[in-house]
């Protein structure tokens, strides 16, 4: 029996570059060795944006079509959305009553994200519970493992923490611990050479028409030492060459070279790494306009995906039912 995975994204807009980079080929990855579950977390997406919710659905849709044309295979894998299983909330509940509140004070990433998010008002109930939900998402399929980035440790520990708690408190081993699959994944930065995020409008998503994907490239940030045609270039601190090296690694040598010795501009090396780029992103293009002819095909991948995880989540909560309440 394979080993299960889990993991999920919050619709909150576009899939880019990064995703795909940072979690998606990963993902994709797992399908071959492990039993894999992928939710599109809509109720984290709406903890967020509670007060402007009107697009969730729309996002919930286009993270789908993202998915499958990226390579999520919904016969190897489960793929559903969050809000199609209501368990997820029942389960939330239970461990609700059993974690303390100084946990989730405590945890670095709400606090950071309460400093650094200006734009709504995340000083919630529900934001400051929403570990609680993530613990909720993992153990109801009592997943093995969850591939993650190093900075979601410590709500992957926290998790840990409630499920021991519930072990401990009602004197059975209801959930086991669970590991996370940490994949190194390249360091991608924004278009402008900071994060990147949808808010700072500087991604290039896996949606992009050439057009958009020309358009953004030729706005990227280049190695602020090269003013001049003339100037030698610095590669190694030009984030055109980060793409290039995750994008088109076998053309690094050749930017290496015409970029220190000033044989190419950087409007033209942008110029390549757009066709570079359109053409990396073709497939997925064209997966994605295959899919996008056939709503039917995503509502029943959605509409199975739900079925199949309910299954198992019914299960989980009949044995957590009987445990805490007899
Ligand atoms: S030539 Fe290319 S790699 Fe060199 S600084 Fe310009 S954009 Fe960056």
């Amino acid at each position: 029996m394979m080993k299960t995975v889990f993991s999920g994204m919050r619709p909150t807009g576009k899939l880019h570059l990064g995703h795909l980079v940072g979690a998606l080929n990963n993902w994709v990855e797992l399908q071959t060795t492990h039993r894999c579950i992928y939710s599109i977390v809509d109720w984290h997406a709406l903890m967020g944006e509670y007060e402007s919710p009107e697009h969730i659905l729309e996002n919930v849709r286009d993270m789908a079509v993202d998915w499958l044309a990226c390579g999520i295979d919904p016969e190897k894998s489960i793929v559903f959305v969050q809000s199609d299983v209501p368990e997820h909330l029942e389960l939330n509940m239970f461990l609700s009553c059993l974690t303390p509140l100084g946990w989730l004070e405590r945890n670095p990433t709400y606090k950071e994200q309460l400093r650094e998010i200006t734009t709504r008002d995340l000083q919630t109930y529900a934001f400051l519970g929403y570990p609680v939900l993530q613990a909720a998402d993992i153990l109801l399929y009592k997943a093995h493992a969850v591939p993650i980035g190093e900075d979601q440790l410590p709500h992957l520990e926290l998790t840990r923490e409630i499920s021991r708690r519930f072990n401990s408190m009602y004197k059975k081993e209801v959930f086991h611990d669970c590991k996370a699959i940490l994949t190194p994944t390249p360091r991608l930065l924004g278009t402008d050479g900071r994060k990147m995020s949808k808010s700072y409008q500087n991604a290039i998503n896996l949606s992009d028409t050439p057009e958009a994907i020309q358009a953004r490239a030729k706005s990227m940030f280049t190695d602020p030492k090269r003013i001049k045609f003339t100037d030698p270039g610095h590669p190694d601190e030009c984030n055109v060459y980060s793409y290039y090296k995750v994008f088109a690694p076998g053309l690094t040598k050749d930017v290496g070279d015409w970029c220190t010795g000033a044989r190419k501009g950087c409007t033209e090396c942008k110029a390549i790494l757009a066709d570079q780029l359109i053409e990396f992103l073709r497939p997925i293009r064209e997966r994605r306009a295959k899919i996008l002819k056939d709503q039917t095909y995503i509502s029943d991948v959605l509409k199975q995906g739900a079925v199949r995880a309910r299954e198992i989540a019914v299960e989980t909560m009949k044995e957590v039912r009987k445990t805490v309440l007899g």
